[in-house]
């Protein structure tokens, strides 16, 4: 939190603090879901502003029981951030919304800077890790992205320590580059309470380090990777990258 609020990044997660799904690896529950409040993207807003943030990352829990998934819910706090502070720049973390494309519509539509949508692990392991998501469905999440608006910057991540294989992980590296992604976090599944997945293995830093090598030479154009990276890790720093790249 110091690293990131020193440099005036920070993250909100938005729609309440249950989610519809219930994935292995993840500390958010499962319990009562109401309507978004429809206060919260002005507080928000307002919240960053008074915390001076030039990054603002916005992600939620994944609301199934919605009609949209929440994504006008999201669009509506993109607005409201970027209307509050005309110089942030805004990425969005967000769920898969079941693969609606009217729900990616309308949170592309808010115009936000990066979409980041986690991949999270290998193929394989999604039955066991997250079983009520689909391993091809987040990476159309990803392609559509880049279709509905090419100049959008896409992000995923992915967690290490699993029981994915070397192989599994390239493979996933591929799929990503293939679906447009710019740009990629990696690091360390830790296990949030004894009911949640096991960790199989921890993954040392230099191996952290060949997979950020890796991961550049597949494509990605900005990767952070390490034991302690996490989907919004460095965000900023990311973006900045990706656009120097580019331009
Ligand atoms: S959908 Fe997201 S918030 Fe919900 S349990 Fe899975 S990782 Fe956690």
């Amino acid at each position: 939190m110091w690293e990131c609020f020193s440099r005036h990044t920070s993250t909100f997660l938005i729609m309440g603090p249950n989610c519809t799904r219930n994935c292995r690896f993840c500390a958010v529950e499962q319990g009562p879901l109401g309507p978004p409040d429809p206060e919260e993207p002005a507080r928000v807003a307002e919240a960053a502003r008074e915390m001076k943030l030039k990054y603002v990352v916005i992600t939620s829990v994944t609301r199934d029981d919605l009609a949209d998934g929440g994504a006008s819910h999201f669009a509506e706090t993109v607005r409201q951030v970027k209307n509050k502070i005309p110089d942030a720049l805004v990425e969005i973390l967000i769920p898969d919304f079941l693969g609606d494309e009217k729900a990616l519509n309308i949170v592309m539509e808010s115009s936000p800077d990066v979409l980041n949508h986690n991949i999270e692990t290998v193929s394989r392991l999604y039955p066991s890790v997250r079983p009520e998501a689909d391993y091809r469905r987040s990476l159309a999440v990803l392609m559509q992205a880049k279709k509905i608006n090419t100049s959008v910057f896409t992000k995923s991540g992915l967690m290490l320590g699993l029981g994915e294989l070397s192989g599994e992980v390239e493979e996933t590296l591929k799929d990503l580059v293939k679906a447009g992604c710019n740009m990629l976090t990696i690091g360390q599944y830790l296990q949030p309470s004894k009911k949640h997945i096991e960790v199989d293995r921890f993954v040392s830093p230099e191996e952290f380090d060949g997979w950020r090598k890796t991961a550049l030479e597949t494509g990605f154009s900005e990767v952070a990777s390490g034991p302690f990276v996490r989907s919004s890790y460095h965000a900023k720093e990311l973006y900045q990258g990706v656009l120097s790249n580019v331009s």
